[in-house]
C-alpha cells in the first residue's frame, strides 16, 4: 500500500489543510487508516463504529486483539450514542479537562463493536484538544478509534517521522502535524467502578482528578510489577516502549546513582557493549557512556515527558545494547514518566 504523507500546521488550518483533512476523513469513512497528531502522542485512526476498521488497526500495528482501542470524539453530544449512560462524573471531568489528555471508561452501547473494545462491555473515550485531530474526527463521521501510531511494543510516536518509520506502507495516510506537546499517552480513568480508578497515569494527575471528583483510586499494578495481579487496562500488561537493548532504572541518592551507573558502564564497556544513559540537565556531564541523552531538567517534568519516547527510539537507532536511566519521582507527572520507564525496562530497578 502506498502511504500518503501530508503536512499540516496546527496553528494555521487553512483551506488547503481543510481539503487534506476532508480527504483523510473520507479515507476513514471508507474503512481506511490515517495516522494523525494529538496533544499526547500520534494516533492511528480508523472508524470506531466499523468492526473491519478496528481489525485493520490491530493488523497494521501487530497489536493483540484483546487490547482495546480508545474512541476519539469531538463533542459531548456524540458520546450519548456510544454509551449506556453518561455518568455525572463524566460531565464534571469533561467540564474541567476536555478537550484534553484524559480518557474515560464507561459502559458501551450496542453501537460500539466488540472489535473496538477488545471484547469488553466498556468503551474508552477521549476528546483531544489538538485542532488537527478535532477537525479530522468531525470529517470522519465523529468516532475515531485510535491507539498510538507505533508498531506494537515500540515507544509511542511523538513526531510524524516515527509513524513513518513504523507504519509506512501499512496505512493509507500519515498527517505530519509536527512534534506533539505532551509526549505521553492520556491518563485513563475508569468511571464504571464505585470509586473512579486510574488505570494508566498521564499528564492529568491523581491530584487533578481528586480535586474534581473527591476520592479517586489508582490501579496498584501501574507502578510496581506485581506478578499474579492483572492490570485493569488490558494494554498495561504488555511489555511496551521497550528499546532493543537492555534498560535498567537506578533509584536512590543522586550521587550514589551516578557512581553506580558509571561503575556498571565501565564493566559493560570492557565486555565490548555499546552503552547509553538517560540523564537530566543536572547530571548529563557526569556519565561515561557511549551515548548520553538528556531528558531535561529535573525541575521540569513536562520536558522529561516530552523527550522520553524519542530518546528510547534514538537508542535503537544508535544500536545501544545496554542502558541505564535515573529514576524519577513517582508523584504528579513523575508517576506517568516512571510508569512508562518501568515498562520500557521490564520493571528492572536497582536501588542504591
Ligand atoms: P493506546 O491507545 O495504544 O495508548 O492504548 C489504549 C489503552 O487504553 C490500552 O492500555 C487499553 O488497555 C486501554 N483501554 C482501552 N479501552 C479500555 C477499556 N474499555 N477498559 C480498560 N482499558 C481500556
Ligand atoms: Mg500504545
Amino acid at each position: 500500500m502506498k502511504t500518503i504523507v501530508t503536512k499540516i500546521d496546527e496553528q494555521n488550518i487553512d483551506d488547503k489543510a481543510l481539503e487534506a483533512l476532508k480527504e483523510a476523513g473520507e479515507i476513514i469513512k471508507n474503512g481506511g487508516l490515517v495516522a494523525f497528531p494529538t496533544e499526547t502522542v500520534y494516533g492511528l485512526g480508523g472508524d470506531g463504529l466499523n468492526p473491519e476498521s478496528s481489525k485493520k488497526i490491530y493488523a497494521a500495528k501487530g497489536r493483540p486483539s484483546d487490547n482495546p482501542l480508545i474512541v476519539h470524539v469531538a463533542d459531548m453530544e456524540s458520546i450519548k450514542k456510544i454509551v449506556k449512560e453518561l455518568p455525572d462524573a463524566a460531565y464534571k471531568l469533561a467540564d474541567a479537562l476536555w478537550p484534553g489528555p484524559l480518557t474515560m471508561i464507561m459502559e458501551k452501547s450496542d453501537e460500539v463493536p466488540y472489535e473496538t473494545t477488545g471484547g469488553l462491555d466498556t468503551v474508552a473515550i477521549r476528546m483531544p484538544s489538538n485542532k488537527i485531530a478535532a477537525e479530522l474526527i468531525r470529517q470522519s463521521g465523529g468516532y475515531i478509534a485510535a491507539p498510538s501510531a507505533n508498531l506494537s511494543g515500540r515507544p509511542s510516536p511523538t513526531e510524524a517521522k516515527y509513524c513513518i518509520e513504523d507504519l509506512d506502507g501499512r496505512v493509507d495516510m500519515i498527517i505530519d502535524g509536527g512534534q506533539v506537546g505532551i509526549g505521553l499517552e492520556s491518563t485513563i480513568i475508569d468511571l464504571t467502578s464505585d470509586v473512579p480508578m486510574i488505570l494508566r497515569p498521564g499528564y492529568v494527575t491523581q491530584k487533578m482528578l481528586e480535586d474534581i471528583l473527591g476520592d479517586v483510586s489508582i490501579d496498584k499494578t501501574i507502578l510496581r510489577a506485581d506478578s499474579g495481579v492483572k492490570p485493569k487496562a488490558p494494554g498495561m500488561k504488555y511489555r511496551h516502549y521497550a528499546p532493543k537493548g537492555d534498560l535498567t532504572i537506578v533509584e536512590g541518592d543522586p550521587l550514589k546513582v551516578t557512581e553506580y551507573i558509571n561503575l556498571k558502564l565501565a564493566e559493560h564497556k570492557e565486555n565490548g557493549e555499546k552503552t547509553g544513559v538517560i540523564a537530566t540537565k543536572q547530571t548529563v556531564l557526569k556519565y561515561n557512556a557511549d551515548v548520553v541523552k538528556c531528558a531535561g531538567s529535573r525541575e521540569d517534568e513536562e520536558e522529561i515527558a516530552r523527550n522520553l519516547f524519542s530518546i528510547l527510539r534514538q537508542f535503537d537507532d544508535e544500536d545501544v545494547s545496554c542502558m541505564y536511566s535515573e529514576a524519577f519521582a513517582d508523584t504528579g507527572l513523575g508517576q506517568a514518566i516512571m510508569n512508562r520507564l518501568l515498562k520500557a525496562a521490564g520493571h528492572k530497578v536497582v536501588k542504591v
